[in-house]
């Protein structure tokens, strides 16, 4: 039997991810928007790919949460979009309300499931979800890293003329202005990209890659999906294949980094049971002060969070 993948949300990211996995044919999915016609739609039409794809996934549409019945994993991609000017944190409240009723959803019809969450404000959402379903906090993660750092990655990769696959590098912290790329980490072929791009350079990919997210919002008028979508599925990939993957993700802290009780993105190993482990990389002092930073940003969010009526 295939495993049941759940994706709240049928809009961009979340027909965009339903794509790649019916493509990839990991998993039966089952697609879920308060928009009973569009998750209905979209799943015909990639029903008729299915031949071309030479896919045999199953694929269940609609509006009823109840349809989730069973998946082993659930990804939240319900959620108003942030407009070109807005930030993801005007979004709290909107999204709040969306993502409770999610949560709650998956509390009832799949108890065991282990959950990725999109919606944005990312960190706060994902703490929410994790407060509203009660599971093991291993079992609720927040997907913006891996996206942050795939981000990176290119605009490293354009720099130096070279292959995106060469590149190692990573974005922690929180889903916002105050992400923190930890250059001590980054490499190309091993060799410190510090060594290989100017100070001025490397500067301009760091501002440039916490704009990312805004500079598409500024072109399309909503959210960047393709590359959210893909980098979703990494994260469902590390999963359903227990891979062990060392991945940026928005992660529940008990103290790591001298932080704790806040959902923030940082690398994690990533297997069947969800989180398997926080890894403590040996961050600059700067880098440090970033994530702390960070980490005071998003703890207010969270504050925010507590007041609003759900
Ligand atoms: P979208 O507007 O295209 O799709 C959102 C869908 O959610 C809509 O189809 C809407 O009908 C549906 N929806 C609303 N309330 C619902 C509910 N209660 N139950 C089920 N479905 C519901 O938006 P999008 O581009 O797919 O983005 C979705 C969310 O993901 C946004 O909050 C966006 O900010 C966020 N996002 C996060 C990242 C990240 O890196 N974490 C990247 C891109 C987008």
């Amino acid at each position: 039997m295939r495993t049941k993948i759940a994706i709240f949300g049928a809009g961009n990211v979340g027909a965009s991810l339903a794509q790649l996995i019916v493509q990839s044919k990991i998993a039966d999915l089952t697609l879920v928007d308060i928009l009973k016609d569009l998750a209905i739609g979209k799943a015909l039409d990639l029903a008729q790919a299915k031949p071309v794809y030479g896919s045999d996934v199953k694929i269940i549409a609609g509006s009823e949460p109840e349809l989730i019945k069973g998946a082993e994993l659930v990804v939240i991609t319900a959620g108003a979009t942030r407009k070109p000017g807005m930030t993801r944190e005007q979004l709290l409240e909107t999204n709040a309300r969306i993502c409770a009723q999610c949560a709650k959803a998956i509390k009832k019809y799949a108890p065991n499931s282990i959950v990725i969450v999109v919606s944005n404000p990312l960190d706060a959402m994902t703490w929410l979800c994790a407060r509203i379903t009660g599971f093991d906090k291993s079992r609720v993660i927040g997907m913006a890293g891996v996206l942050d750092s795939a981000r990176l990655k290119l605009f490293l990769a354009d720099a130096l003329g070279a292959s995106v696959k060469d590149i190692q590098a990573m974005v922690l912290g929180g889903h916002g202005e105050q992400m923190v790329p930890v250059l001590s980490y980054s490499s190309w072929q091993g060799e410190r990209l510090e060594k290989l791009l100017s100070k001025s350079k490397l500067k301009a990919i760091i501002e440039r890659t916490k704009n990312a997210g805004a500079e598409i919002v500024a072109k399309l008028g909503t959210s960047a999906y393709y590359s959210p979508s893909a980098s979703c599925l990494e994260m469902i990939k590390a999963i359903l294949f227990d891979e062990k993957r060392l991945l940026a993700c928005s992660s529940w802290l008990k103290g790591e980094y001298g932080i704790k009780g806040i959902y923030l993105g940082v690398p994690i190993i990533l297997g069947k049971n969800g989180v398997e482990k926080v890894v403590a990389l040996k961050l600059n002092s700067w880098e440090l002060r970033q994530l702390k930073k960070s980490a005071e940003t998003v703890s207010a969010l969270i504050n925010q969070l507590k007041r609003i009526k759900l």
